[in-house]
């Protein structure tokens, strides 16, 4: 008796959650099936662009069999699908690894985002990308071979699932370098079974992908030759049979290397969520060739939504590099500035060599040109949006014209974009001020804020510049942890009394990024919580004397007020910006403002200690009452607490605070 050595078999169970992600594929993703094609074919692309990429340094791997393809056939008997690349493969234990756990940190991410709600989830797993498992919309059971290109024929593996709870995986024997997808089809997912329909699923998510996919020539078993682009026909013999011949069923051209004019709009959005994994259009796209000294095509999008981690500087970038059409790299941090890493898309340079490195990319003098480039454009985008966010009433020339009332449709779509853009991405946008020097003018244009006098918070610079009063010679704003502390802050009050507008400001960057802008279009800009308030022109010859009299008149009760909050404040005077309150702080011009401190403290940040100076209204009550009282001191820290409090502080012995509030209560 012979025995034939069985190949051992191993059965695993899946990690936890890669059991609980395929429970909720097999259960609620029916909306759109056709999805798993798309992912399908998207990890067999990726698997010939890591092997055409690996094969740059080893040309071997390529074994005699260099041209990369995927192709898709399916046995109506057996009632299976199956995907095949000949791209990198995967080794018995990158089976085990990448088909049985969740390792990456966005599938995790994936599984805490799930919301129980089967739509919602739906859309999610398109977003994160855990395309693998979609198999099991439409399959029973998943039968994986594949060899790793390197391997030898002995090391390929079989890998198996229900999509239950367990997998199986075997040695086998394999000849072909790469991976086969078999899906077993379930009864009601039959009609996948069917070139035409197949086609058409994959010419609508997968004509892009730069590999050709073929797909095996059908002809009517009766003999006659015709278009399987028209299956039915009417016609009901012994249906279609295949030849043995292969053919190319998508455009398999890049997106971007394909002429703008042959691109539609929906084809742009489709690549746009292919790379970016949104379900959503992009807000605005640019394509184009540049030339000269550094030759490069550039295919960018702006998203129309947020990511969660968008505030992460660190977060990876979303540009693709290409050199020649050979994907090197994600996340090529080095194309466009940290602070339009929102900007998803593709680069693709012949001018790179094909082996570049993240450290090389850093240093290329290709690369900074294509960086300058592309933020370029991407500003350009952002302006053109600006431009397109409300449909102008009249003419350029200020003439009303009948032409208005035939605005394209493309036009209608463009209004509010901008709007879209600047709550998404605005916050960020800022962030370039102090990144960017280069273009600072061009991004300070672009910035909008909220303001003392409107309620809308859409005011520009330009907007705020038209509306300043004669003599007025800053632009002025204020920066507070919230709108609502801004537009009550005491340091407000002088300017509302005079009419004066102030920029409100109270994003998280808005400190620090206007720190790095001094100037907008010749107009200096003042923080109004900073260095003393200086009206200049606008202040009358007897608002001013009665300054300088409060500052002289008053100078003993501010020594002994100094003296009194000698560890609080660094200095104490007298102020004309106050209208209602008694007191408020600010800082030295060039000092860090108490809120921003305070931020950095929350953050864990060392903060260098840097004491307010505390300004006094003398024609305050309490303040006059404060002159020649018995319980000075208490009064004293009261005040300055208090002022402290209405910036949205906390005094540092918040208890001896309320001790003394009540003892004078009482
Ligand atoms: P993702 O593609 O987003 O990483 P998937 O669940 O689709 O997630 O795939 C998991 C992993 O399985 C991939 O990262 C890859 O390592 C491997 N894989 C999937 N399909 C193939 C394939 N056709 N060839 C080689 N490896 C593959």
């Amino acid at each position: 008796m012979t025995t034939t050595a069985t190949p051992p078999k191993q059965t695993m169970a899946f990690q936890a959650e890669v059991a609980q992600l395929l429970k909720l594929v097999t259960h609620s993703l029916y909306s759109n099936p056709e999805i798993f094609l798309r992912e399908l074919v998207s990890n067999a692309s990726d698997a010939c662009d890591k092997l055409r990429f690996e094969s740059l340094n080893n040309a071997a791997l390529l074994e005699s069999d260099p041209e990369l393809k995927v192709r898709i056939s399916f046995d109506k008997d057996a009632k299976t699908l199956s995907i095949t690349d000949n791209g990198i493969g995967l080794s018995e234990q990158e089976a085990i690894d990448n088909l049985g756990t969740i390792a990456k940190s966005g599938t995790r991410d994936f599984m805490a985002s799930l919301s129980g709600d089967q739509k919602n989830d739906a859309q999610l797993i398109g977003q994160f990308g855990v395309g693998f498992y979609s198999g099991f919309i439409v399959a029973d059971r998943i039968t994986v071979e594949s060899r790793r290109a390197g391997l030898a024929p002995e090391q390929g593996v079989r890998w198996s699932s229900e999509g239950t709870g367990e997998f199986e995986v075997a040695q086998i024997q394999r000849a072909d370098r790469g991976t086969s997808i078999t899906l077993h089809l379930k009864d009601d997912a039959q009609d996948y079974l069917n070139a035409y329909k197949l086609k058409g699923v994959i010419n609508k998510y997968s004509d892009h992908i730069s590999l050709p996919i073929l797909m095996e020539k059908e002809e009517w078993k009766d003999g006659e030759l015709i278009s399987s682009t028209d299956p039915e026909g009417g016609r009901q013999p012994g249906g279609m049979a295949k030849t043995g011949e292969w053919e190319t069923v998508n455009q398999a051209a890049a997106l971007w290397t394909r002429a703008k004019k042959d691109i539609t709009p929906e084809q742009y959005d489709e690549f746009y969520k292919q790379i970016s994994y949104d379900q959503n259009a992009p807000l605005a796209s640019t394509h184009n060739r540049v030339e000269g000294s550094t030759e490069y095509t550039q295919l960018l999008f702006i998203p129309s939504k947020a990511p969660m981690d968008m505030f992460n500087r660190d977060k990876a970038a979303g540009v693709k590099l290409y050199v020649k059409r050979v994907f090197i790299m994600d996340d090529a941090q080095a194309l466009m500035p940290v602070y339009l890493r929102f900007v998803k898309g593709v680069v693709d340079s012949a001018d790179l060599p094909l082996n570049v490195s993240r450290e090389l990319l850093q240093e290329s003098r290709a690369v900074k040109a294509i960086r300058e480039g592309c933020t370029k454009r991407v500003l350009g985008m952002i302006e053109d949006l600006a431009k397109n966010n409300v449909l102008s009433a009249s003419s350029p020339d200020g003439v009303a014209d009948d032409v208005t009332d035939v605005v394209s449709e493309e036009d209608k779509a463009q209004v509010g974009k901008f709007d879209t853009f600047y709550t998404e991405f605005g916050a960020v946008l800022k962030e370039g001020l102090g990144e960017d020097f280069a273009n600072r003018d061009r991004i300070a244009k672009l910035l909008r804020f909220a303001s003392s006098t409107t309620d809308t918070t859409t005011v520009s610079f330009a907007d705020y510049k038209a509306r300043m009063k004669d003599g007025q010679d800053a632009i002025y704003y204020i920066t507070a942890d919230t709108l609502a502390a801004a537009k009550s802050s005491p340091q407000l009050e002088i300017f509302r009394k005079k009419g004066i507008e102030v920029l409100l400001m109270a994003d998280r960057v808005d400190e620090w990024a206007l720190n790095y802008l001094h100037e907008f279009d010749g107009t200096p800009l003042q923080s109004v919580a900073k260095g003393a308030v200086d009206l200049g022109k606008l202040q009358d010859e007897d608002e001013k004397k009665a300054a300088e009299l409060a500052q002289t008149e008053f100078k003993p009760t501010l020594d002994k007020l100094k003296d009194a909050l000698k560890d609080k404040a660094s200095d104490v005077r007298a102020t004309s910006r106050l209208v209602d309150s008694p007191a408020c702080l600010v800082v030295q011009d060039g000092d860090m403002s108490t809120q921003l401190a305070r931020m950095l403290k929350q953050a864990g940040q060392a903060v260098p200690e840097v004491k307010p100076i505390l300004e006094i209204n003398a024609e305050h009550p309490l303040v006059k009452k404060l002159v020649g009282s018995s319980n000075f001191d208490d009064l004293a820290h009261i005040i300055f607490d208090q002022a402290l409090l209405a910036e949205g502080g906390m005094p540092a012995d918040p208890a001896a605070y309320v001790k003394r509030v009540n003892a004078l209560l009482l």
